[in-house]
């Protein structure tokens, strides 16, 4: 019995300001989790989440 276990969701955290993948969580936080941009110095607990490409290899057309 093979079973795969295929877990390739990886997500990462895009900055809402800048766009920038340099965002970071910060704890410790009263209010929840909340997030630092070291590109353009936001923090908040919005961020933008976002799915890795899966096929970042393949040209489109
Ligand atoms: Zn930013």
């Amino acid at each position: 019995m093979t079973r795969l276990r295929h877990k390739k969701r990886e997500s990462f955290l895009l900055c809402p300001q800048c766009r920038s993948p340099e965002i970071f969580l910060v704890a410790g936080m009263i209010t929840g989790q909340v997030y630092l941009c070291k590109n353009c110095g936001y923090q908040g607990s919005l961020v933008l989440e976002v799915d890795a490409p899966a096929d970042a290899t393949t040209k489109p057309g």
